[in-house]
């Protein structure tokens, strides 16, 4: 995936509200990076569409197939009360914040409470969620373990494959030279499993830089270095997993320091809000650009989050 990175511009508070000062310019913008092309009914694609007297029921009406819309219907806003303007405040919050805000911050600074701010939340990271597209020309792959218990948080990665202490295995691949992150829990850490997502997420030719895992050896159609940290080896010009390292570091972070527990089943949010805001970098503009276009065509209810 080609990707520039963007200048960093993180917003001000008061930059904020500058560009969204109000509703109107909220929804404005959210229709905008839905439709760019002009308003498109989301039940049947036509452009045919007529706004509706005092957007009611809904602010438009389709004249292909006379169904009503609006920029929410079809995206993880659909059944949302809460005003655009307080979802784009949110994602705005939890993209500026590095580790992370918790749902209790969260509530506190949108004027929610806790548990609407993190059903937001979890509504936003699924947004955040990055659309695919083949990693390349190189690539650092990791895996490491999350969940469990503060105290766990040393055990060795290289203990047992699976059932590290109800921890979860979550693969992370970054692409260079762009520093593009896409990590993921996966089942366990067997060759199979290890291949299978480098062939789906990897460009088939690319360099493949991983540690001494021996489930990475063989992967084919791709060439491989691999570091032994265990002989204290030396990093080896661009034979190194850094980068990767270094978002696990970030996402422990914040798991450890921000949202103290994760649970295996809503782990893959996380760590999808965190690859996120990293591949926005720290550019507001963007990290917004991003959530706004990944509502579309997803949804989070609460019976599915607390099932
Ligand atoms: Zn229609």
């Amino acid at each position: 995936m080609k990707r520039s990175r963007s200048k960093p511009d993180p917003w001000s508070l008061w930059k904020f509200f500058e560009q969204f000062p109000n509703e109107a310019a909220s929804v404005a913008y959210m229709e905008q990076k839905r439709w760019p092309r002009g308003v498109q009914c989301p039940h049947c694609q036509s452009y045919n569409v007529a706004a509706t007297k005092a957007a009611k029921p809904m602010p438009y009406r389709c004249r292909a197939c006379r169904k009503h819309f609006s920029v929410r219907t079809g995206t993880v806003l659909a059944e949302s009360p809460l005003p655009i303007q307080r979802w784009l405040m949110a994602a705005y919050l939890m993209t500026a914040a590095r580790k992370g805000i918790s749902s209790v911050q969260l509530g506190k600074q949108l004027g929610v409470t806790q548990k609407t701010a993190w059903f937001l939340e979890h509504r936003i990271r699924e947004a955040l969620q990055d659309r695919g597209g083949l990693l390349g020309p190189e690539v650092e792959v990791d895996e490491t373990y999350m969940g469990g218990k503060e105290h766990n948080r040393h055990a060795s990665k290289r203990g047992p494959r699976t059932g590290l202490r109800g921890k979860q295995p979550v693969m992370g691949l970054r692409a260079r030279p762009h520093g593009t992150v896409r990590a993921f829990p996966i089942p366990h850490t067997s060759g199979d499993i290890l291949k299978a997502a480098i062939v789906e997420h990897v460009r088939r030719g690319s360099t493949l830089y991983t540690d001494a895992h021996r489930g990475y050896i063989g992967t084919p159609g791709f060439s491989h270095h691999a570091v032994s940290h265990t002989v204290g080896e030396y990093v080896r010009d661009q034979a190194h997993t850094n980068g990767v390292e270094s978002f696990w570091a970030l996402l422990k972070r914040g798991h450890y320091g921000i949202f103290h527990s994760i649970s295996v089943k809503h782990l893959h949010r996380y760590v999808n809000e965190f690859a996120g805001r990293h591949n926005a970098g720290q550019d507001t503009a963007r990290c917004l650009d991003v959530v706004a276009r990944g509502m579309v065509g997803r949804r989070v209810t609460w019976r599915l989050l607390v099932a």
